[in-house]
Formats: structure tokens, C-alpha cells, sequence
């Protein structure tokens, strides 16, 4: 070898240690694949190109030669993922849930249309805001439009319930009816229940107006079936990153469940061009295999572990609030998915007891809760414990776990204690 890279390798060597032997890793977007999945991704398609779609038979779909391996990959996963998830269309080309996201966007919206998505306070993603891609369409001279100029995209917020963790259905009803949005955007990041899919996709529907799911954080409980089936209760869309509660490699995918040859068009077909030549052009092929690895996993596992995530998240949240750092939506049992949000206003926000847990080996990260004005002083912590339901950790964990965040965030040296617990749980489960 005539480079040195040895340094490299000690500082890969060292994140390897720390995340997936010492940390107890709580970033609910987060997880740790298998073995399996990792393995496979070492391979000779890591160099190689293959836009647009598989091969079939004479027909060529591809722009270059050299793709039949990749095609027979390609055309497993989707159809895979199809069965997986009972749906009609699926595009596995996205290379992260924000790649699929902006497909839909280049591809759905103009400047001056309308669309109504969860407001960040209340959990929605940055992508959907008034700066992500939802929010500023690209021109076709590729400048990007001015946020809140009068041709960029007008951005309203889904109305919430009182508790301001769920969607109110009959407002959001009418906030449609008043204002004919060219695309409804349901799902966020700080996603504790289930959205009213069925009851605003019924709405829209009668007014012909699209609307996506956006399950980047629980595409993993939907595949388990242990949350809503968006595209069941009549979604447009539904898109998702693989490697949030789905355990797979760093990807995104779109999934349609569109029946008449009239709507593949208006909606499928435009989704197509926005996936490619739109947000993607190679699709980073060496993890496509391995996305189809995640997907054999879950087809088989994918029930228990998903139940056991939201068994945790619940049972986290419980042992915390009776402790007496106060966990949000309690009267609703904290959580229906991998994720609670913690109010730590108290001990000075968000961003302090995030740097503190960190100091003792628990990595979380600091949220804003619904109502918060300032993004810099959040007030809480969002905490996912997907990677840990995979290392094995079960509700009696989990309580062990809650005293340890607890005494953390009053600013108690607890490292010792965090590395004797996650010593216990380093082998993975569900693969
Ligand atoms: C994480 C997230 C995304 C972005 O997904 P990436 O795979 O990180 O690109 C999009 N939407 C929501 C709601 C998310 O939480």
C-alpha cells in the first residue's frame, strides 16, 4: 500500500467502539443494520451506474450496458417491497427519504401552488417547511425560488387538536376545502400517533387532490404492522427512508397503491421523472442489495420487532414520568410508535441536557415541542429506542434506562452505569 491510511481506519475503528459497544444510541431516526445488511454492500456495484429501469427481456429500459446483475436486484426489491407493504407501484431509485421527497416535489408542484404539511414546531420535517423542498420550488433555470415570494409555494400548517400532538381531521377538512392545495402532506419527524390518512385522503380525494405520506421515521412500524397502513387508508403516496425504523442501508423509496390507468398517470408517472432524471441519477448501487436484505428481514421478523419497539417507547416513556421528568402526551400513553418526547425546559432546555447526556455515553438530540418559538431553545428531547429494541433491550430495560436519563439530566455523572447497562445488550435480534 503506498498511501497511509491508518488513521482513517483508527478513527473508523473508534466510532465503531463508542456507538455500537459503549453509547446507548436514542436518535430515533437512527439504527444499526445487521450483519448481513453490512456485508453486502462491499461489492463491485459500488461503482457502477444504472439510471432509469431494469431491463426486461428485449426491452431495454437502461441508459448503459453492464447493468444485468443490478436489474435482477433491482426488480427483487421492488417487487419484494410490493409484497411487503401490499402496494401497486414502488421506486427503490431515491437515495435517502429527501430524495424521494423532492422527486414528488419537482415533479407535483409549480410556483404558486398551495400546500398544507405539519409546521416544524409540531414535528414536521425541515424538507417540508417554508426553506426545505416543499416549500421553494426549483425553477426551471434552476434558481431557486424566494421563500415567500409571490411564485414560490404557498406553505400552510395542518390544524392540531388541543393536545397538539395529533392532527385535527375536521379542520384540516375544511383548511382544504377553503383553500384547493395542490398536495397535502401527512407525517412528520416527531411522529408520536397516527395521522387521520382516511379521513382527510376521503376529502381529497372528492376534490381530486393528491395526497403523500411522508413514513421516513416509520416505515419500519408500518412494515411490521404496528402503526398505520397509509396507503391502505387511501394515501397517494407514501415515501420513507430505509434506515430509520427500517432497519436497511442509508435509502429512500416511494410506494403507490394506484388502481386505474388515469391516476398511474397523473400521479405515478410524474413521480418516475421526478426520481429520475429529478432528484437522482446513479442510485448508489451497492446498497440496493442490501436494502433487499432489510426487506427479507422484516418480512420475517418485522411484526415482533416493531411490536416490541412501540412496547419500549411506551414503557420508556412511563418509567420517566413517574420518576418525574415529565414526558409529553401522557394522557394519550406517551406514544403509538419508536419515539417519546421529553420536556426538559426545567434543566434548561433541549440543547444543554442533549451536550449532558452525551457527557455520559446516551446520545439523544434536542427537539422543539408544538408551541416553541425559537428553534436555537428548544424545550425538549426526542428519544427513539428502535437501535436499542434491536441490541435486545425489553421493558424491564427500559426502566433500568429511564433512572439513568433521569439522574443524567439533573446533571449526575452516570457513564459507569450507562456502559455496564448497554454491555449487556450488544447482540442483535430480529435478523
Ligand atoms: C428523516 C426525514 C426525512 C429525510 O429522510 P432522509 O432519509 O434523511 O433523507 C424526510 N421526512 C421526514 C418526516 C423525516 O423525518
Amino acid at each position: 500500500m503506498t498511501i497511509d491510511i491508518h488513521d482513517i481506519e483508527e478513527i473508523i475503528q473508534q466510532q465503531n467502539v463508542w456507538r455500537q459497544t459503549q453509547t446507548i444510541n436514542l436518535i430515533a431516526s437512527e439504527n444499526t443494520p445487521s450483519e448481513a445488511v453490512r456485508r453486502v454492500q462491499n461489492s463491485d456495484f459500488m461503482g457502477r451506474y444504472a439510471e432509469g429501469h431494469p431491463n426486461e427481456g428485449e426491452q431495454v429500459n437502461r441508459y448503459y450496458q453492464g447493468t444485468q446483475y443490478i436489474d435482477r436486484i433491482e426488480h427483487m426489491a421492488e417487487h419484494e417491497l410490493l409484497e411487503l407493504f401490499d402496494a401497486k407501484q414502488a421506486d427503490v431509485r431515491p437515495i435517502s427519504g429527501n430524495a424521494a421527497n423532492t422527486a414528488l416535489a419537482l415533479s407535483i408542484l409549480r410556483g404558486g401552488d398551495t400546500v398544507i404539511a405539519n409546521s416544524t414546531d409540531a414535528g414536521g420535517h425541515i424538507s417540508h417547511g417554508a426553506v426545505g423542498v416543499f416549500g421553494r420550488r426549483i425553477q426551471d433555470r434552476g434558481q431557486s425560488l424566494k421563500v415567500g415570494g409571490s411564485n414560490s409555494i404557498h406553505l400552510n400548517y395542518l390544524p392540531l387538536t388541543e393536545d397538539r400532538y395529533h392532527v385535527n381531521a375536521q379542520k384540516t377538512i375544511e383548511l382544504v376545502d377553503q383553500l384547493n392545495p395542490q398536495l397535502v402532506i401527512l407525517g412528520k419527524s416527531l411522529f408520536l400517533f397516527p395521522e387521520p390518512v382516511s379521513e382527510v385522503a376521503a376529502f381529497c380525494q372528492t376534490k381530486d387532490i393528491p395526497v403523500l405520506y411522508d413514513a421516513a421515521h416509520v416505515l419500519g412500524l408500518i412494515a411490521g404492522g404496528q402503526f398505520q397502513s397509509p396507503l391502505q387508508e387511501g394515501a397517494t403516496w407514501m415515501t420513507g427512508s430505509t434506515h430509520k425504523t427500517f432497519p436497511g442501508p442509508q435509502r429512500g423509496i416511494i410506494l403507490g397503491n394506484l388502481g386505474d390507468p388515469a391516476a398511474l398517470k397523473k400521479y405515478w408517472q410524474p413521480a418516475d421523472r421526478g426520481v429520475f432524471p429529478g432528484s437522482s441519477s446513479n442510485h448508489h448501487l451497492n446498497t440496493l442489495p442490501a436494502l433487499l436484505v432489510a426487506i427479507r428481514e422484516m418480512k420475517r421478523y418485522g411484526q415482533a420487532y416493531a411490536a416490541q419497539i412501540v412496547r419500549n417507547a411506551q414503557a420508556l416513556g412511563r418509567s420517566l414520568d413517574e420518576l418525574g421528568t415529565p414526558v409529553e402526551a401522557r394522557e394519550f400513553g406517551y406514544t403509538r410508535s419508536h419515539m417519546i418526547a421529553v420536556n426538559v425546559a426545567q434543566w434548561d432546555g433541549g440543547v444543554e441536557v442533549a451536550k449532558r447526556l452525551e457527557e455520559n455515553d446516551i446520545i439523544v438530540n434536542y427537539n422543539m415541542l408544538p408551541g416553541d418559538a425559537d428553534p436555537r431553545n428548544p424545550s425538549g428531547l426526542r428519544i427513539g429506542v428502535s437501535e436499542m429494541t434491536r441490541f435486545g433491550m425489553d421493558e424491564p430495560a427500559m426502566s433500568e434506562l429511564a433512572q439513568l436519563i433521569h439522574d443524567a439530566v439533573r446533571g449526575k455523572k452516570v457513564k459507569d452505569a450507562v456502559h455496564s447497562l448497554r454491555s449487556r445488550y450488544v447482540d442483535m435480534n430480529y435478523v
